[in-house]
């Protein structure tokens, strides 16, 4: 695993353990030699683990739409900063730049992210784990929808096993690094929909 991309929150949220997990992630990813790409910004939770990779000597990409960049937002001492024209885009290169996914608390715009990438994986058009970190409980309400729509038969158990949850890093990176795709290749029949 080479280069993993981090979802995270453009606020800091209210508690410091949000704003402590961020900062181990950066440095968790950096000592286990993984580069990182992220959304450019630096402001929030982005900002903070921006700040932790480069301050721990890693490389980090930020994929950021013109549009944000010219807010003077984007983060100024990244390894690199990729600017395109729209969020599509920067989604779909975010992407393509990376070997898994993790998202760390957030907002509308993480959980897009995340469950995008997520949905991408079901549908078979990438294989690449996918992890959210459950800082301090700040996820359980989606992980419980997540359980609900197995439950309800809205996803098979295949497809909610693609999300993977830890509240320590070291163990979602683990995680990441065990993952095994287990989505079959067949197209679900009508009779199964
Ligand atoms: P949220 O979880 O709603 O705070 O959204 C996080 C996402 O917000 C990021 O991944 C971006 O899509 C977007 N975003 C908001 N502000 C910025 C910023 N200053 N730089 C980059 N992305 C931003």
């Amino acid at each position: 695993m080479q280069r993993i991309c981090v979802f995270c929150g453009s606020y800091k949220g209210t508690k410091e353990s949000y704003v402590k997990a961020a900062e181990a992630m950066g440095k968790v990813l950096v000592s286990s030699g993984i580069d990182v790409v992220y959304g450019g910004g630096d402001v929030g939770l982005m900002g903070i683990l921006a700040d932790s990779v480069v301050a721990a000597g890693g490389k980090i990409t930020g994929v950021i739409p013109e549009k944000l960049l010219a807010k003077e937002i984007a983060h100024q001492n990244l390894t690199d900063l990729k600017v395109v024209k729209s969020m599509h885009e920067r989604k779909a290169l975010m992407a393509e730049l990376s070997d898994a996914f993790i998202a760390l608390p957030g907002g509308f715009g993480t959980l897009e992210e995340f469950c995008e990438v997520v949905t991408w994986s079901l549908l078979g058009f990438h294989r690449k784990p996918c992890g959210l970190l459950n800082v301090d409980g700040y996820y359980d309400h989606l992980i419980a929808f997540f359980d609900n729509a197995l439950e309800y038969q809205f996803l098979k158990k295949e497809h909610r096993d693609i999300v993977l949850v830890s509240n320590d890093s070291h163990d979602l990176l683990d995680q990441l690094k065990n993952y095994k795709y287990t989505v079959p290749e067949k197209w679900i029949t009508k009779a199964e929909f």
